[in-house]
């Protein structure tokens, strides 16, 4: 599905927060759509007795349908620009005193949790590699920006070292950077097997090993895994393994740091809006939605508010758990 913004028209790239042409801010981007039906809707209200709203079908570039709420009523045939659903955000001071690091944040799921924590009252550090501009603009909002590959253990050292020298400790480590290197398991060569499985799971296993030292008791560590570590998936052998191990090492450390109370949990999120999912050809995009109970791919701040959910206090009794967040797509 094509996203694009209301004010210059042109194609929104997902995981900037603002539209990289005009600088409109994502809370304000549109989706584009053809109504293609209209129905009234009258309120019975004691207030507003015979105040109306309309439903209109929208119609996508994919062909896919969807009802729109308007207040104002939309002209069959025309270009509905809808605004587009505001992010989800905590309550105001959910995560206040909380110090959270992010690995892979200046994008996509990451950016959308560093953004959320700090709105919701937490300090949050984050590491990445890639996306200056987006490392800056969360830097605007308050976070602290370290560039760091998580795949080198030097590194990740260097992050924990760096992150000491300003803070005193850390509540919560968020294992989030990820990347994808599909091939058919033929063609996969050795260099893609290892730059996954190092990326997306040995990442993780240096930065909760060089972190641990600065982790709270009673704190949280949070590993971002994916269906496909519990299902597989065709053409992502890597990708499935790395995410499987990742499945591993929850469960063990739930068990190592329980006597810390520190709980150590993993998401699957499914197909989720991002930079990852844009690859997927727009054919294959529409026939996975079809298989999708809820009918769309989730957006990032809907991982987000689960990871944080996670990550807070009031998540104390679930540790060693695997979360499935993906729109009913197993069922
Ligand atoms: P993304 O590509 O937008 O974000 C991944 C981020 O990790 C990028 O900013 C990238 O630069 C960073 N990163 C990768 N390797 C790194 C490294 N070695 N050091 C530091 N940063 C590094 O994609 P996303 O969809 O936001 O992915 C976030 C996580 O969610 C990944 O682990 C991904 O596997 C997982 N996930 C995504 C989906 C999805 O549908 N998008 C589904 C399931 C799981």
């Amino acid at each position: 599905m094509a996203w694009y913004c209301s004010k210059c028209k042109k194609e929104w790239v997902h995981d900037v927060l603002k539209c990289t042409f005009c600088g409109l801010d994502l809370e304000k981007m549109t989706e584009a759509g053809k109504v293609i039906a209209v129905t009234k809707v009258m309120v019975p209200s004691p207030e507003h007795p015979s105040s109306p709203y309309y439903n209109a079908v929208v119609e996508d570039s994919l062909g896919f349908k969807k009802i729109v709420k308007s207040e104002t009523e939309p002209h069959l045939g025309k270009e509905l620009n809808k605004t587009q659903q505001k992010p989800l955000s905590l309550p105001k001071g959910f995560l206040t005193g909380k110090k959270i690091l992010v690995t892979g944040g200046a994008s996509g799921i990451g950016a959308a949790i560093v953004k959320m924590a700090l709105e919701a009252g937490a300090m949050v550090c984050f590491s990445y590699i890639a996306n200056d501009e987006g490392a800056r603009e969360l830097e605007g909002k308050g976070g602290l920006a370290f560039k760091k590959d998580v795949s080198s253990e030097i590194q990740v050292k260097e992050l924990a070292g760096e992150i000491s020298a300003k803070w005193d400790r850390l509540d919560v480590i968020i294992n989030n950077a990820g990347i994808t290197s599909d091939a058919a398991f033929g063609n996969m060569s050795a260099d893609a097997w290892d730059s996954v499985i190092k990326n997306n799971l040995t990442s993780a296993f240096y930065t909760s090993k060089n972190c641990l030292p600065l982790l709270n008791d009673g704190g949280r560590i949070v590993n971002i895994s994916s269906i496909v570590g519990l299902d597989g998936n065709a053409g992502q052998a890597n990708y499935a393994a790395s995410k499987a191990g990742l499945i591993g090492l929850t469960k063990s450390l739930a068990k190592e740091l329980a006597s810390r109370k520190i709980t150590v949990n993993a998401i699957a999120p499914g197909f989720i809006e991002t930079r990852m999912t844009k690859k997927i050809p727009e054919g294959i995009q529409a026939q996975i939605k079809q298989r999708i109970p809820l009918g769309r791919f989730g957006r990032a701040d809907e991982i987000a508010s689960f990871v944080l959910f996670l990550s807070s206090d009031y998540a104390s009794y679930a540790t060693g758990s695997v979360f499935r967040i993906d729109g009913g797509f197993n069922l």
